[in-house]
């Protein structure tokens, strides 16, 4: 039987794997797969899917995702195209696409003695997934940089959303249409010696205190309050290091799950239910995930 994209084959697929685009490294495929190169793309596979019924998820890095075991019917649209990866620096303001990686905006941006976006050094993903949460740490975050963004709109045209139409608070934006474009970053400039020298100092803290040597992990919650970390409420609850199957809370920094060899996303999802009850119990807090369950 034909698919619903089968006119698409050449950039859609079925029952595809989605394990190793996901910083966990675990969970099913995607019922469809696209990896559209222009936006003409783009368009036509999200009407087809409007059409069919089917839903859609965007993803970028994999970084904030964990894909269930048994895999999601969704439609899962990955822009890794070196049509959504250009950066243009004119003058302060950076243009980016939306699967630029993180990192490497934020060093085109310090090399161009641009400086701003290195608060978000040390934060993995893409400008589409860090712009969809607003990302960032304890530095900052990405919003206050933002100068407007491109969308793709319901109806599927590009939209702009000018700065004074957009709002980012805590680990959210109000940026809710179905795709992220591209964004424009208004910077300040500054010695490039300088912003790099930040970006060392930023690296070395978070390289101390977060679990990068494992590629298979992820941020679990948002902190109830900026100054109520999630990652302290674990800790204090004495879920630092506790194992369920192959998933394990980080002992580097409770706010993490950490997911071992031959783990599997039931593991994770068993890990956070029992993380949510402890520090309900002991502190009165619900823990809202920042991880989004595919
Ligand atoms: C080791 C580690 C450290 C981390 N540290 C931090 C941190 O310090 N601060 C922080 O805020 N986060 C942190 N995170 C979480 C994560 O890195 C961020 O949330 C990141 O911004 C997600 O980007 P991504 O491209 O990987 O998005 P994905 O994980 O691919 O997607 C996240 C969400 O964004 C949506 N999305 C992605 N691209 C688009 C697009 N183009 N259009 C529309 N929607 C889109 C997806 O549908 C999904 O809902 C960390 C994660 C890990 C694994």
């Amino acid at each position: 039987m034909q698919h619903p994209f089968q006119e698409f084959q050449e950039f859609v697929a079925e029952d595809y794997p989605l394990a190793p685009l996901t910083w966990f490294r675990i969970g099913g495929p995607a019922a469809y797969f696209a990896k559209p190169h222009t936006v003409e793309n783009l368009r036509a596979v999200l009407r087809r899917a409007a059409e069919a019924n089917i839903p859609v998820k965007m993803l970028g890095g994999g970084t904030n995702v964990l894909v269930r075991d048994q895999g999601t019917d969704a439609l899962v649209v990955h822009m890794d195209s070196p049509f959504f990866s250009d950066v243009a620096i004119e003058g302060e303001t950076i243009t980016a696409g939306a699967a630029v990686p993180l990192t490497a905006l934020i060093s085109q941006a310090a090399r161009a003695g641009l400086a701003g976006l290195e608060v978000l050094t040390g934060i993995p993903g893409t400008v589409g997934g860090a712009l969809r949460g607003n990302a960032g740490s304890r530095q900052g975050a990405i919003g206050p940089f933002v100068g407007g963004v491109d969308v793709l709109d319901s109806s599927f045209e590009v939209q702009q959303r000018e700065r004074d139409d957009l709002s980012f608070v805590d680990r959210e934006s109000n940026l809710d249409e179905p795709v992220i474009l591209s964004a424009r970053f208004e910077l300040t400039r500054e010695e490039p010696e300088a912003v790099v020298r930040r970006m060392r100092k930023i690296w070395i803290v978070k390289k101390e205190n977060q679990p990068y040597g494992h590629q298979s992990s992820g941020l679990m919650f948002k902190n109830p309050s900026p100054d109520i970390s999630a990652g302290a409420l674990i800790d204090q609850a004495g879920l630092k290091g506790t194992r369920h199957g192959g998933a394990e809370v980080s002992d580097r920094h409770a706010n993490f799950v950490i997911a071992h060899p031959g783990a599997k996303a039931e593991d994770v999802l068993h890990l956070i239910d029992q993380i949510q009850q402890r520090v309900w119990q002991q502190f009165g807090y619900e823990l809202e995930l920042q991880l989004q369950v595919w």
